[in-house]
C-alpha cells in the first residue's frame, strides 16, 4: 500500500486526506498547528461553483492603485510590502485582463463542476457530521446598475447546469430579507449555492480520517524535505524524519517558503480577509447575503451570523488592521434596517493567492513524486472536495478527472523571488 503524507491539515489537506483515504492509501497528515484552524476556519463557509471566477478583473489595475491609498477599501495593498511583493503584483496586474479573466473562470468553472454533488455525497457519509445550509445565495445593491452588471458576469455558470441568476427587484429583496433596509436598490438571487459552517467540515471531516485509520499529527511543522538521488524520501520535522512514498503540499500560504527548500519558486502571498462572528445576534437572516458594492458577506448559522471580506495585502502576518475590521461593520450598518448585536468574536485569515487567481493543483516539476494543492484564494472551501478528488485520482492513479494544464505549477516561470 502506498504511503501518502499530506503536509498541511487545512480544508485542502484534509479533504485531499479522505479521498486517499477511501481510495485505500495509507495516509499520514501533518499539521503544524490544529487542523483547520488556519485559513480554514473562520471564512464565510459559501459553496459557490458560480463565484469561481480569478480574482484579478478587467479594471482591477486602476482600481486597486486608487483603493491603496485608502486603508478601508475592499481591497488594500500596504505601501510598504510593494518592493517586496512586486514580482508577484506585476504577475496579477497582467492578469487583470479580459481574455485571462474568461480563460480563468472557465477553468475554476471546470474544476468546480461537481462541488453540489461531492457535497451531497459527503453529507450521506454518516460519519461525516456538518452544517450545511442549503438557502442559496442573495447578491443585494445600493446602486441599481450593479445588478444588471452582476447579473450578465454570472451569465457563464450557466455552462456547468448551474442555474441562472434571478433579478429580484427591490420589494422582492424585502420580502426575502425583511432585516435589510429600504436603502437597497434590487438584487440578485443564486438559488443552487449553498454555505457550511468552516469549522464544523474540517472536524467532521478529522474525526473520519481519525475513524478509518489516518493518522492526524498535530503540532508538527515540516521543516524540510529529505531527497536520495533526485527522488523525495521523507520530509523533516526538526530532528525526526518521516518517510513516504508519496507527498502533498497543503500548506496554504506557507507553500511558497516550504518550496523555496527544493530552489522551487512559486509566487504565492497572502490576501487577508477579517471576519466577526456575532453569537446569538439580534438578528435574523434567511439568506447569506453579499452586499454588492462593498464586497462584504454575511452568513447565517445556527446559532450566529458571520461578517466578512476585505482583501488585504500586507504580508504572511496575521496582524489585524482594526480600521478594516470596523469598516466591515460600517459597509452592513448601509444595508441593514438595525445593527447585529450579541457577543462578537473578530478573526483573520490569509487566504493562499496566485498571481492568476487559480490554484495550483499537480505535480511539482522534476520530482514524480511531490504533488501541490494550494492557492484556491476566495473558494478553498467551495473547491475543497473537488480537489481532493483530482489529487486523490493523480496521487493513486496518475490521471485526473478534468485537464489539469491551467493548474500546473509548471505555468510560473519567475526567477528565484522573494514573494511576502
Ligand atoms: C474572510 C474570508 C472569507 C472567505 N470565505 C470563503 C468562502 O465563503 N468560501 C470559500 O470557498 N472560501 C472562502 N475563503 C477562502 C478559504 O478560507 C481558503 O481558500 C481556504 O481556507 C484555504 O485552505 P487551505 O487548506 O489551502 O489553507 P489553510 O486553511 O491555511 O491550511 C493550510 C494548513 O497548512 C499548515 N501548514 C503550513 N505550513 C506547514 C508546515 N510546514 N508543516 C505542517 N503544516 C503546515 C497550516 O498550519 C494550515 O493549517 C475565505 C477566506 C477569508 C479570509
Amino acid at each position: 500500500m502506498s504511503k501518502v503524507i499530506v503536509i498541511g491539515g487545512g480544508i485542502i489537506g484534509l479533504a485531499s486526506a479522505y479521498y486517499l483515504r477511501k481510495k485505500g492509501c495509507e495516509v499520514v497528515v501533518m499539521e503544524k498547528g490544529e487542523p483547520g484552524a488556519a485559513c480554514s476556519r473562520g471564512n464565510m463557509g459559501w459553496i459557490c461553483p458560480t463565484l469561481s471566477e480569478p480574482v484579478p478583473a478587467p479594471g482591477l489595475v486602476k482600481t486597486t492603485l486608487k483603493w491603496m491609498l485608502s486603508p478601508d477599501s475592499p481591497l488594500y495593498i500596504k505601501p510598504t510590502i510593494v518592493p517586496s511583493l512586486f514580482p508577484w503584483l506585476y504577475q496579477f496586474w497582467r492578469n487583470c485582463n479580459e481574455a485571462a479573466f474568461e480563460k480563468g473562470y472557465d477553468a475554476g468553472l471546470l474544476l468546480s463542476r461537481e462541488t453540489f454533488k461531492l457535497f451531497d455525497e459527503l453529507e450521506r457519509e454518516k460519519q461525516v457530521q456538518f452544517e450545511m445550509h442549503r438557502k442559496g445565495l442573495l447578491f443585494v445593491f445600493l446602486k441599481e446598475k450593479m445588478v444588471e452588471e452582476k447579473f450578465h458576469e454570472l451569465q457563464k455558470a450557466a455552462k456547468i447546469g448551474l442555474p441562472l441568476p434571478e433579478i429580484k427587484t427591490r420589494s422582492e429583496v424585502l420580502d426575502m430579507e425583511p432585516a435589510l433596509s429600504t436603502s437597497i436598490a434590487g438584487g440578485l438571487y443564486l438559488p443552487a449555492e449553498r454555505h457550511v459552517r468552516p469549522k464544523s467540515l474540517s472536524k467532521g471531516l478529522c474525526k473520519w480520517l481519525v475513524e478509518n485509520g489516518v493518522e492526524v499529527k498535530t503540532n508538527c511543522e515540516v521543516t524540510d524535505f529529505i531527497l536520495q538521488e533526485g527522488k523525495m524520501t521523507g520530509i523533516r520535522i526538526n530532528h525526526e524524519v518521516l518517510e513516504g512514498d508519496q507527498f502533498l503540499l497543503t500548506t496554504g500560504v506557507w507553500t511558497h517558503q516550504l518550496l523555496k527548500n527544493l530552489d522551487l519558486n512559486i509566487p504565492m502571498t497572502a490576501g487577508k480577509g477579517y471576519s466577526i462572528t456575532i453569537s446569538n445576534p439580534s438578528t435574523t437572516l434567511n439568506h447569506p447575503l453579499y452586499l454588492g458594492d462593498s464586497k462584504v458577506g454575511l452568513s447565517p448559522f445556527h446559532d450566529a451570523i458571520r461578517i466578512g471580506g476585505t482583501m488585504e495585502l500586507s504580508g504572511i502576518n496575521t496582524s489585524m488592521n482594526t480600521k478594516r475590521i470596523s469598516s466591515l461593520e460600517k459597509s452592513v450598518s448601509k444595508y441593514l434596517k438595525t445593527s447585529i448585536t450579541g457577543s462578537k468574536k473578530v478573526w483573520v485569515g490569509m487566504r493562499p493567492m496566485t498571481p492568476d487567481g487559480l490554484p495550483i493543483l499537480g505535480p511539482v516539476p522534476t520530482f514524480n513524486n511531490l504533488y501541490v494543492a494550494s492557492g484556491h484564494a476566495m473558494s478553498g472551501i467551495s473547491m475543497s472536495l473537488a480537489t481532493g478528488v483530482i489529487m486523490a485520482n493523480l496521487i493513486y492513479d496518475s490521471q485526473s478527472p478534468i485537464n489539469l494544464t491551467p493548474f500546473s505549477p509548471e505555468r510560473f516561470s519567475l526567477p528565484a523571488a522573494n514573494q511576502t
